[in-house]
């Protein structure tokens, strides 16, 4: 039994994960506080968070015995959003997609190394078995059994923390009928919370998301507000959310094992990079070039960029973009949870955030959007339009006056 745990571990290092532990489906003391988090209505919309089935994992599937729990590291050495300046007076508006959603959609990736990892041990395994994969796709609370497979601690920020890797980590399990060893032997703690004094995340998050160390009401968390929210983002928050369009990193970011967490070699999980979507475009920037060396000026750096990125993106991009061609953009990108209309009403909010003035370059186009948007069909998108408009309109008042 030991010994098979060993090869699985093993095999799942082969495969491309970065850590891998087993666990047997008990119940877990984090499980049991499930019910009072979704009883003060920290759950927001996410329904599916009440499934009673994610408080026992011994009832996500008939004849579970253990869990095998795999980590996938994502980090890439590209600057935190904490690093990345912006927001004076003349610069590009752009807004931050979180690092988890610049590559490949990581529920594909995950499922795949899975699933490869569950028909190798098919074939090598002579006692027949059910294994179901998850990769954050099922009613199964990862972070917890990986805290439980030895993977890590869960941090203040309630995320999995690992001393090499961080919590720059994707996870999935394999949940199986087989009786397989623990990693952690019997009477052996799962690995200890170095978190210690620090409070760097409760501290930075904008919106005040933690309400103690370790318990976060996601209705206030810029992740639910910017990708699970549907409706409009609530009044209250909008200035908080700052340029962020899909998720959030500042806790994360400012997180010191993240300083020093590992870089993946894995290529998939950089920024995407598309060609410009508006064929108007290169030429308007095309002509802005010319201008501006005419004018004796240097050409600005953002208006001379070859593609788009999902690093730091021009938010005039994601203002400009259509239901189409967002579906066809992002159709094995983890952002297409967001659904067009998320993005485009995320995109207004953190243009009115953006300080965006006359001296910006793009400022008539971006204004031209927007009034476009305001008139949308669809109620969420002409608010959050018009809410923008009026930040702009009243920055630049100020601004006179
Ligand atoms: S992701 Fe952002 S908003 Fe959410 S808890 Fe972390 S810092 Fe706060
Ligand atoms: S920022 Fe500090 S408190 Fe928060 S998760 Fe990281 S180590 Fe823990």
């Amino acid at each position: 039994m030991r010994s098979d745990t060993v090869w699985i571990e093993a095999h799942a290092k082969s495969l491309g994960f970065d850590l891998c532990g087993v666990v047997r489906a008990e119940h877990f003391p984090e499980l049991g506080r499930t019910e009072e988090w979704l009883a003060r209505g920290y759950a927001g919309e996410m329904k599916y968070l009440a499934d009673p089935r994610r408080r026992e994992a011994a009832s996500v599937m008939p004849g579970i015995r253990s869990v095998i729990v795999c980590a996938l590291n994502y980090n890439t050495d590209l600057p935190r959003s904490t690093e990345v300046p912006g927001g004076s007076p003349g610069d590009e508006p752009r807004g931050w997609i979180s690092r988890y959603a610049w590559g490949a959609d990581y529920h594909q990736v995950l499922h795949g190394k899975l699933t490869a990892l569950a028909d190798a041990m098919r074939k090598r395994l002579e006692e027949p078995f059910e294994a179901r994969v998850y990769a954050d796709t099922g009613p199964v609370q990862e972070r917890i059994l990986a805290k439980y497979a030895g993977l890590g601690w869960l941090g203040k920020n309630t995320l999995l923390l690992n001393q090499r890797l961080g919590s720059w980590i994707f996870l999935g399990a394999i949940l199986t009928t087989l009786e397989l060893a623990p990693t952690l032997e019997e009477g052996t703690l799962p690995p200890p919370d170095l978190c210690g004094s620090c409070r760097r995340c409760i501290e930075a998050c904008p919106t005040g998301a933690f309400v103690e160390p370790y318990v976060m009401d996601a209705r206030r968390c810029i992740s639910y507000l910017t990708i699970e929210l549907r409706g409009p983002i609530p009044d209250e928050f909008r200035e908080p959310v700052g340029r962020n369009v899909i998720g959030c990193d500042i806790c994360q970011d400012v997180c010191p094992w993240n300083r020093r967490a590992l870089v993946t070699t894995d290529e998939g999980f950089r920024p995407r990079t598309y060609p410009f979507a508006d064929s108007k475009a290169p030429e308007d920037i095309a002509e802005q070039v010319v201008r501006a060396s005419l004018d004796g000026e240097e050409p600005r750096a953002a208006s001379v960029a070859a593609e788009e990125s999902l690093f730091f993106p021009r938010l005039e991009w994601l203002l400009s973009m259509d239901e189409a061609e967002f579906r066809q953009l992002f159709r094995d990108s983890a952002i297409k949870r967001a659904k067009w209309r998320g993005l485009v009403r995320n995109a207004c909010v953190a243009v009115g955030n953006s300080g965006l003035s006359r001296e910006t370059p793009t400022h008539g186009r971006i204004l031209a959007l927007l009034g476009r948007l305001s008139a949308s069909q669809d109620a969420v998108v002409a608010e959050s339009a018009l809410w923008a408009l009026s930040r702009i309109q009243r920055a630049g008042e100020q601004s006179l006056a």
